[in-house]
Protein backbone atom coordinates (compact mmCIF):
# COMPACT_ATOMS: atom_id res chain seq x y z
CA UNK A 1 0.00 0.00 0.00
CA UNK A 2 1.07 3.78 -0.86
CA UNK A 3 1.25 5.84 2.07
CA UNK A 4 1.05 9.39 1.88
CA UNK A 5 1.73 12.17 5.17
CA UNK A 6 -2.21 12.53 5.99
CA UNK A 7 -2.83 12.18 9.45
CA UNK A 8 -5.84 10.80 9.51
CA UNK A 9 -7.76 7.25 9.76
CA UNK A 10 -10.98 5.22 9.56
CA UNK A 11 -13.03 3.10 12.38
CA UNK A 12 -14.35 0.04 10.68
CA UNK A 13 -18.07 1.08 9.63
CA UNK A 14 -20.57 0.86 12.23
CA UNK A 15 -23.56 -1.11 11.93
CA UNK A 16 -26.05 2.53 10.63
CA UNK A 17 -29.75 2.66 12.49
CA UNK A 18 -31.59 3.16 9.90
CA UNK A 19 -31.89 6.81 9.22
CA UNK A 20 -29.52 8.37 6.82
CA UNK A 21 -27.39 11.52 7.99
CA UNK A 22 -29.33 13.97 6.88
CA UNK A 23 -32.40 12.64 7.85
CA UNK A 24 -30.84 11.78 11.59
CA UNK A 25 -29.97 15.54 11.85
CA UNK A 26 -33.46 16.55 10.97
CA UNK A 27 -35.35 14.61 13.47
CA UNK A 28 -33.22 16.97 16.24
CA UNK A 29 -34.16 19.75 14.10
CA UNK A 30 -38.07 19.02 14.38
CA UNK A 31 -38.04 18.50 18.05
CA UNK A 32 -36.08 22.07 18.70
CA UNK A 33 -38.60 23.72 15.53
CA UNK A 34 -41.23 22.64 17.16
CA UNK A 35 -40.62 23.57 20.83
CA UNK A 36 -39.83 27.04 18.92
CA UNK A 37 -42.74 27.03 17.33
CA UNK A 38 -40.54 28.27 14.53
CA UNK A 39 -42.47 29.83 11.57
CA UNK A 40 -43.36 26.96 8.50
CA UNK A 41 -41.42 29.97 6.43
CA UNK A 42 -38.49 29.89 8.43
CA UNK A 43 -38.43 26.10 8.63
CA UNK A 44 -38.76 25.67 4.88
CA UNK A 45 -35.49 27.82 4.60
CA UNK A 46 -33.61 25.79 7.05
CA UNK A 47 -34.63 22.69 6.05
CA UNK A 48 -33.11 22.04 2.82
CA UNK A 49 -29.36 23.33 2.03
CA UNK A 50 -28.68 26.57 -0.26
CA UNK A 51 -26.62 24.96 -2.79
CA UNK A 52 -24.90 21.67 -3.70
CA UNK A 53 -22.38 21.02 -6.21
CA UNK A 54 -21.48 17.47 -7.62
CA UNK A 55 -18.49 17.06 -9.66
CA UNK A 56 -16.38 14.60 -11.05
CA UNK A 57 -12.98 14.49 -10.93
CA UNK A 58 -11.06 12.79 -13.65
CA UNK A 59 -7.88 11.69 -12.22
CA UNK A 60 -4.43 10.46 -13.46
CA UNK A 61 -3.05 7.93 -11.54
CA UNK A 62 0.65 7.54 -10.88
CA UNK A 63 0.70 3.97 -13.24
CA UNK A 64 -0.86 6.12 -16.05
CA UNK A 65 -4.47 5.00 -15.71
CA UNK A 66 -7.65 7.82 -14.83
CA UNK A 67 -9.33 7.35 -12.08
CA UNK A 68 -12.94 9.22 -11.73
CA UNK A 69 -13.49 10.48 -8.28
CA UNK A 70 -17.00 12.31 -6.98
CA UNK A 71 -16.81 15.81 -5.24
CA UNK A 72 -19.28 17.34 -3.33
CA UNK A 73 -19.45 20.70 -2.02
CA UNK A 74 -22.73 21.74 -0.14
CA UNK A 75 -23.32 24.87 1.82
CA UNK A 76 -26.49 24.67 3.81
CA UNK A 77 -26.48 28.44 4.96
CA UNK A 78 -24.87 31.42 4.43
CA UNK A 79 -28.07 33.50 6.77
CA UNK A 80 -24.97 34.25 9.81
CA UNK A 81 -22.22 35.04 7.07
CA UNK A 82 -19.85 33.17 4.49
CA UNK A 83 -20.05 29.64 4.89
CA UNK A 84 -17.63 27.08 6.57
CA UNK A 85 -17.09 23.62 7.40
CA UNK A 86 -14.28 21.32 6.04
CA UNK A 87 -13.05 19.00 3.32
CA UNK A 88 -13.97 15.00 4.23
CA UNK A 89 -11.28 12.74 1.94
CA UNK A 90 -13.51 9.22 3.26
CA UNK A 91 -14.38 5.96 1.10
CA UNK A 92 -17.90 6.74 3.49
CA UNK A 93 -18.43 10.36 1.40
CA UNK A 94 -21.62 10.70 -0.04
CA UNK A 95 -24.47 13.59 -0.66
CA UNK A 96 -26.20 12.51 2.43
CA UNK A 97 -23.82 12.94 4.76
CA UNK A 98 -22.06 15.90 3.25
CA UNK A 99 -25.22 17.64 3.52
CA UNK A 100 -25.78 16.70 7.22
CA UNK A 101 -22.49 17.80 8.37
CA UNK A 102 -23.16 21.31 6.48
CA UNK A 103 -26.58 21.66 8.48
CA UNK A 104 -24.18 20.85 11.29
CA UNK A 105 -21.75 23.54 10.64
CA UNK A 106 -24.52 26.19 10.54
CA UNK A 107 -25.39 24.99 13.54
CA UNK A 108 -22.13 24.98 15.31
CA UNK A 109 -21.08 28.37 14.20
CA UNK A 110 -24.31 29.59 16.15
CA UNK A 111 -24.16 28.11 18.80
CA UNK A 112 -20.83 29.11 19.68
CA UNK A 113 -21.66 32.72 18.21
CA UNK A 114 -19.11 32.95 15.53
CA UNK A 115 -20.44 35.04 12.51
CA UNK A 116 -20.31 31.96 9.74
CA UNK A 117 -22.76 29.93 7.77
CA UNK A 118 -22.26 26.43 7.31
CA UNK A 119 -20.85 24.24 5.00
CA UNK A 120 -19.04 20.73 4.03
CA UNK A 121 -17.24 19.16 1.38
CA UNK A 122 -15.56 15.57 0.36
CA UNK A 123 -14.30 13.45 -2.20
CA UNK A 124 -15.34 9.05 -1.92
CA UNK A 125 -11.70 8.50 -2.14
CA UNK A 126 -9.37 6.54 0.63
CA UNK A 127 -6.65 8.51 0.67
CA UNK A 128 -4.71 6.28 2.47
CA UNK A 129 -3.88 4.12 -0.23
CA UNK A 130 -3.19 6.98 -2.36
CA UNK A 131 0.22 8.57 -3.26
CA UNK A 132 1.14 12.00 -2.35
CA UNK A 133 1.08 13.15 -6.29
CA UNK A 134 -2.24 11.88 -6.49
CA UNK A 135 -4.31 13.69 -3.65
CA UNK A 136 -2.46 16.31 -4.49
CA UNK A 137 -4.00 16.39 -8.31
CA UNK A 138 -7.43 15.47 -6.62
CA UNK A 139 -6.99 18.31 -4.41
CA UNK A 140 -6.10 20.67 -7.36
CA UNK A 141 -8.58 19.05 -10.20
CA UNK A 142 -11.82 19.72 -6.98
CA UNK A 143 -10.64 23.30 -6.49
CA UNK A 144 -10.69 24.42 -9.56
CA UNK A 145 -14.19 22.92 -10.13
CA UNK A 146 -15.39 24.48 -6.96
CA UNK A 147 -13.70 27.91 -7.94
CA UNK A 148 -16.45 29.76 -8.34
CA UNK A 149 -18.05 28.52 -5.03
CA UNK A 150 -15.50 28.96 -2.60
CA UNK A 151 -14.09 32.95 -1.65
CA UNK A 152 -12.66 34.36 1.75
CA UNK A 153 -16.21 35.88 2.06
CA UNK A 154 -18.05 33.77 0.62
CA UNK A 155 -17.35 29.72 1.13
CA UNK A 156 -14.03 29.22 2.96
CA UNK A 157 -13.12 25.16 3.71
CA UNK A 158 -10.95 23.67 6.39
CA UNK A 159 -9.53 20.17 6.96
CA UNK A 160 -11.59 17.27 8.24
CA UNK A 161 -11.57 13.32 7.99
CA UNK A 162 -8.76 12.61 5.70
CA UNK A 163 -7.30 16.09 4.94
CA UNK A 164 -4.84 18.60 7.01
CA UNK A 165 -2.41 21.24 6.58
CA UNK A 166 -1.08 19.83 3.44
CA UNK A 167 -4.24 19.40 1.15
CA UNK A 168 -5.54 23.09 2.53
CA UNK A 169 -2.20 24.56 0.82
CA UNK A 170 -3.09 22.56 -2.26
CA UNK A 171 -5.87 24.35 -2.10
CA UNK A 172 -5.11 27.88 -1.12
CA UNK A 173 -2.31 27.21 -3.85
CA UNK A 174 -4.32 26.60 -6.66
CA UNK A 175 -7.26 29.10 -5.53
CA UNK A 176 -4.99 31.82 -5.50
CA UNK A 177 -3.46 30.69 -9.13
CA UNK A 178 -6.81 31.13 -10.49
CA UNK A 179 -7.58 34.45 -8.99
CA UNK A 180 -3.92 35.29 -10.04
CA UNK A 181 -3.21 37.27 -6.46
CA UNK A 182 -2.31 34.99 -2.98
CA UNK A 183 -5.74 34.62 -1.02
CA UNK A 184 -4.90 33.39 2.16
CA UNK A 185 -8.02 34.43 3.80
CA UNK A 186 -9.80 31.50 1.80
CA UNK A 187 -8.99 28.31 3.53
CA UNK A 188 -8.46 27.74 7.47
CA UNK A 189 -5.88 25.16 9.00
CA UNK A 190 -3.55 25.61 6.47
CA UNK A 191 0.59 25.39 7.79
CA UNK A 192 1.86 28.00 9.69
CA UNK A 193 4.08 29.53 7.35
CA UNK A 194 1.37 30.35 4.76
CA UNK A 195 -0.22 31.86 7.60
CA UNK A 196 -1.95 29.03 9.67
CA UNK A 197 -2.96 29.71 13.45
CA UNK A 198 -1.17 28.73 16.35
CA UNK A 199 -3.13 26.26 18.45
CA UNK A 200 -5.20 25.26 15.44
CA UNK A 201 -4.06 21.46 15.10
CA UNK A 202 -4.96 20.81 18.60
CA UNK A 203 -8.12 23.15 18.83
CA UNK A 204 -10.98 20.39 18.11
CA UNK A 205 -9.24 17.91 21.14
CA UNK A 206 -8.32 21.15 23.24
CA UNK A 207 -12.68 22.13 22.69
CA UNK A 208 -13.60 18.94 23.91
CA UNK A 209 -11.23 18.87 26.85
CA UNK A 210 -12.66 22.62 28.00
CA UNK A 211 -16.42 21.22 27.10
CA UNK A 212 -15.62 17.92 29.55
CA UNK A 213 -14.36 19.99 31.92
CA UNK A 214 -17.03 22.17 31.71
CA UNK A 215 -20.01 19.49 32.18
CA UNK A 216 -17.83 18.02 35.13
CA UNK A 217 -17.88 21.26 37.04
CA UNK A 218 -22.03 21.42 36.63
CA UNK A 219 -21.87 17.42 37.75
CA UNK A 220 -20.23 19.11 41.10
CA UNK A 221 -16.79 16.22 40.06
CA UNK A 222 -13.33 17.00 40.09
CA UNK A 223 -11.11 16.01 36.50
CA UNK A 224 -8.42 14.34 39.23
CA UNK A 225 -11.57 12.01 40.23
CA UNK A 226 -12.44 10.93 37.24
CA UNK A 227 -11.85 8.01 34.51
CA UNK A 228 -12.50 8.99 30.06
CA UNK A 229 -12.62 6.46 27.54
CA UNK A 230 -11.87 7.78 23.79
CA UNK A 231 -12.82 6.18 20.74
CA UNK A 232 -10.79 7.58 17.85
CA UNK A 233 -7.19 8.56 17.95
CA UNK A 234 -6.62 11.33 14.88
CA UNK A 235 -6.29 14.58 15.28
CA UNK A 236 -9.40 15.13 17.88
CA UNK A 237 -9.34 12.09 19.82
CA UNK A 238 -5.65 11.78 20.36
CA UNK A 239 -5.22 15.78 21.24
CA UNK A 240 -8.37 15.51 23.54
CA UNK A 241 -6.65 12.46 25.49
CA UNK A 242 -3.31 14.26 25.86
CA UNK A 243 -5.24 17.53 27.41
CA UNK A 244 -7.67 15.60 29.43
CA UNK A 245 -4.38 13.48 31.00
CA UNK A 246 -3.16 16.41 31.77
CA UNK A 247 -6.10 17.95 33.53
CA UNK A 248 -5.16 15.21 35.56
CA UNK A 249 -8.14 12.65 34.31
CA UNK A 250 -7.28 8.98 34.02
CA UNK A 251 -7.83 7.87 30.26
CA UNK A 252 -8.12 4.12 30.53
CA UNK A 253 -8.78 3.53 26.67
CA UNK A 254 -8.17 4.87 23.71
CA UNK A 255 -9.04 2.94 20.29
CA UNK A 256 -7.97 3.63 16.29
CA UNK A 257 -8.68 1.26 13.64
CA UNK A 258 -7.15 -1.30 15.12
CA UNK A 259 -8.93 -1.80 17.97
CA UNK A 260 -9.01 -0.79 21.58
CA UNK A 261 -6.66 -0.53 24.02
CA UNK A 262 -7.48 -0.54 28.02
CA UNK A 263 -5.38 0.62 31.13
CA UNK A 264 -7.44 0.74 34.06
CA UNK A 265 -4.52 2.45 35.62
CA UNK A 266 -4.57 4.62 32.66
CA UNK A 267 -2.77 5.13 29.46
CA UNK A 268 0.61 6.94 29.35
CA UNK A 269 -1.00 9.17 26.48
CA UNK A 270 2.24 10.81 25.20
CA UNK A 271 3.78 7.07 24.58
CA UNK A 272 0.62 6.01 22.76
CA UNK A 273 1.32 9.17 20.06
CA UNK A 274 4.92 8.55 20.11
CA UNK A 275 4.16 5.59 19.12
CA UNK A 276 1.89 5.88 16.82
CA UNK A 277 3.41 8.51 15.07
CA UNK A 278 6.79 6.26 14.43
CA UNK A 279 4.37 2.90 13.38
CA UNK A 280 2.66 4.25 10.68
CA UNK A 281 0.22 6.45 12.41
CA UNK A 282 -1.50 2.83 14.18
CA UNK A 283 -1.52 2.01 17.85
CA UNK A 284 -1.45 -1.62 16.44
CA UNK A 285 1.24 -3.79 18.93
CA UNK A 286 1.12 -0.71 21.58
CA UNK A 287 2.06 -2.51 24.66
CA UNK A 288 1.06 0.21 27.23
CA UNK A 289 -2.29 -1.54 27.77
CA UNK A 290 -4.35 -4.39 27.18
CA UNK A 291 -6.57 -5.08 24.05
CA UNK A 292 -10.31 -4.66 23.94
CA UNK A 293 -12.63 -4.54 21.20
CA UNK A 294 -14.55 -1.05 19.52
CA UNK A 295 -17.61 -2.08 21.49
CA UNK A 296 -15.83 -2.71 24.83
CA UNK A 297 -14.49 0.66 24.71
CA UNK A 298 -18.04 2.17 24.13
CA UNK A 299 -19.61 0.23 26.99
CA UNK A 300 -16.10 0.23 29.63
CA UNK A 301 -16.56 1.49 33.07
CA UNK A 302 -15.41 5.09 32.98
CA UNK A 303 -16.98 8.08 34.16
CA UNK A 304 -16.56 9.92 30.42
CA UNK A 305 -16.93 8.50 27.02
CA UNK A 306 -15.54 10.77 24.14
CA UNK A 307 -17.06 9.56 21.23
CA UNK A 308 -13.93 11.16 18.43
CA UNK A 309 -14.19 9.00 15.52
CA UNK A 310 -16.91 9.39 13.17
CA UNK A 311 -21.20 9.16 12.62
CA UNK A 312 -23.48 6.75 14.19
CA UNK A 313 -21.05 4.64 16.73
CA UNK A 314 -23.47 4.68 19.57
CA UNK A 315 -26.66 3.62 18.75
CA UNK A 316 -29.82 1.18 19.56
CA UNK A 317 -27.64 -1.39 19.39
CA UNK A 318 -25.22 -0.46 22.58
CA UNK A 319 -26.52 2.83 23.89
CA UNK A 320 -28.35 1.17 26.93
CA UNK A 321 -24.47 -0.37 27.95
CA UNK A 322 -23.01 2.30 28.16
CA UNK A 323 -21.58 3.09 31.65
CA UNK A 324 -20.28 6.44 31.73
CA UNK A 325 -22.13 9.18 33.02
CA UNK A 326 -21.04 11.97 30.36
CA UNK A 327 -20.71 11.72 26.87
CA UNK A 328 -18.24 14.30 24.98
CA UNK A 329 -19.09 14.25 21.60
CA UNK A 330 -15.98 14.88 19.58
CA UNK A 331 -17.02 13.47 16.70
CA UNK A 332 -19.38 14.66 14.28
CA UNK A 333 -22.80 12.96 14.87
CA UNK A 334 -21.53 10.26 16.48
CA UNK A 335 -24.75 9.35 18.52
CA UNK A 336 -28.22 7.84 16.13
CA UNK A 337 -30.92 10.26 16.43
CA UNK A 338 -32.81 6.95 18.35
CA UNK A 339 -29.77 6.68 20.73
CA UNK A 340 -30.75 9.94 22.36
CA UNK A 341 -33.65 8.56 24.12
CA UNK A 342 -32.26 5.90 25.87
CA UNK A 343 -29.40 7.90 26.41
CA UNK A 344 -31.68 10.30 28.70
CA UNK A 345 -33.41 7.96 30.33
CA UNK A 346 -30.48 6.64 31.51
CA UNK A 347 -29.45 10.07 33.22
CA UNK A 348 -26.52 10.67 31.00
CA UNK A 349 -25.04 14.23 30.83
CA UNK A 350 -24.38 14.32 26.62
CA UNK A 351 -22.25 17.81 25.43
CA UNK A 352 -23.59 17.15 22.03
CA UNK A 353 -20.72 17.68 18.74
CA UNK A 354 -21.62 21.14 17.96
CA UNK A 355 -21.16 22.47 20.77
CA UNK A 356 -17.81 19.89 22.02
CA UNK A 357 -16.34 19.94 19.18
CA UNK A 358 -16.20 24.20 18.11
CA UNK A 359 -12.61 24.35 19.07
CA UNK A 360 -11.76 23.45 15.54
CA UNK A 361 -13.83 26.37 14.24
CA UNK A 362 -13.74 28.32 16.34
CA UNK A 363 -9.68 28.72 16.00
CA UNK A 364 -10.11 28.81 12.24
CA UNK A 365 -12.07 31.73 12.78
CA UNK A 366 -9.46 33.15 14.34
CA UNK A 367 -7.30 32.28 11.61
CA UNK A 368 -9.26 34.16 9.12
CA UNK A 369 -9.83 37.25 11.33
CA UNK A 370 -5.49 37.12 11.73
CA UNK A 371 -4.81 36.56 7.61
CA UNK A 372 -7.85 39.37 6.67
CA UNK A 373 -6.07 41.78 9.67
CA UNK A 374 -2.47 41.19 8.76
CA UNK A 375 -1.67 40.43 11.83
CA UNK A 376 -0.44 37.12 13.92
CA UNK A 377 -1.63 36.14 17.53
CA UNK A 378 0.46 34.13 20.38
CA UNK A 379 -0.76 30.71 21.51
CA UNK A 380 -2.01 32.17 24.49
CA UNK A 381 -4.46 34.22 22.84
CA UNK A 382 -5.95 32.05 20.92
CA UNK A 383 -6.18 29.60 24.01
CA UNK A 384 -7.84 31.98 26.05
CA UNK A 385 -10.30 33.56 23.79
CA UNK A 386 -11.14 29.99 22.48
CA UNK A 387 -11.64 28.60 25.77
CA UNK A 388 -14.04 32.20 26.66
CA UNK A 389 -15.65 31.39 23.13
CA UNK A 390 -16.93 27.97 23.99
CA UNK A 391 -17.31 28.26 27.76
CA UNK A 392 -20.18 31.05 26.81
CA UNK A 393 -21.69 28.53 24.81
CA UNK A 394 -21.79 25.94 27.05
CA UNK A 395 -23.57 28.38 29.52
CA UNK A 396 -26.02 29.37 26.90
CA UNK A 397 -26.56 25.61 25.91
CA UNK A 398 -26.78 24.80 29.59
CA UNK A 399 -29.16 27.30 30.87
CA UNK A 400 -31.70 26.59 27.43
CA UNK A 401 -31.52 22.94 28.69
CA UNK A 402 -32.81 24.13 31.83
CA UNK A 403 -35.32 26.59 30.42
CA UNK A 404 -36.94 24.08 28.41
CA UNK A 405 -36.52 21.00 30.10
CA UNK A 406 -34.68 18.68 26.94
CA UNK A 407 -31.40 17.66 26.61
CA UNK A 408 -28.20 19.59 25.97
CA UNK A 409 -28.79 18.40 22.37
CA UNK A 410 -31.67 19.94 21.73
CA UNK A 411 -31.13 22.98 24.01
CA UNK A 412 -27.95 23.56 21.58
CA UNK A 413 -30.63 23.33 18.32
CA UNK A 414 -32.59 25.49 19.97
CA UNK A 415 -29.95 28.10 20.54
CA UNK A 416 -28.48 27.74 17.29
CA UNK A 417 -31.84 28.07 15.37
CA UNK A 418 -33.09 30.55 17.10
CA UNK A 419 -30.03 32.93 15.74
CA UNK A 420 -30.29 31.61 12.99
CA UNK A 421 -34.14 32.43 12.49
CA UNK A 422 -33.74 35.71 14.06
CA UNK A 423 -30.76 36.91 11.87
CA UNK A 424 -33.28 35.54 8.51
CA UNK A 425 -36.09 37.62 9.62
CA UNK A 426 -33.59 40.92 10.07
CA UNK A 427 -31.88 39.81 6.42
CA UNK A 428 -35.35 38.88 4.94
CA UNK A 429 -35.65 36.42 1.26
CA UNK A 430 -37.00 37.57 -1.94
N1 LIG B 1 -13.99 20.06 10.09
C1 LIG B 1 -14.08 20.74 11.33
C2 LIG B 1 -15.47 20.60 11.93
O1 LIG B 1 -16.21 19.69 11.59
C3 LIG B 1 -13.59 22.18 11.25
C4 LIG B 1 -14.33 23.08 10.32
C5 LIG B 1 -13.67 24.43 10.13
O2 LIG B 1 -12.72 24.73 10.81
O3 LIG B 1 -14.16 25.16 9.28
O4 LIG B 1 -15.86 21.34 12.80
Amino acid sequence: MKMNTLGSYKEPAPIKDKLNPFDSMMSRFNIAAELLELEPDVYNVLKSPTKQVTVSLPITMDDGSMQVFEGYRVVHSDILGPSKGGIRFDMGVNIDEVKALAAWMTWKCAVVDIPYGGAKGGIKCDPRSMSRGEVERLTRAYTQHMVDVFGPEKDIPAPDMGTGPEVMAWLLDEYSKMKGKTSSAVVTGKPLVMGGSLGRTEATGRGVMVSALNALNKMGLKPTEVSCAIQGFGNVGSWAAKLLMEQGVKVCAISDISGGYWNKDGIDIDAAIAYRDTHNRSLEGFDGAEKITNDELLTADVDILVPAAMEDVITVKNAAQIKAKLIVEGANGPTSAEADSIIKEKGILVVPDILANAGGVTVSYFEWVQNRLGYKWDLDRVNRRSERILTEGFDHVYKTMEKYNVSMRIAAYIVAIEKVSQTFHYRGGF
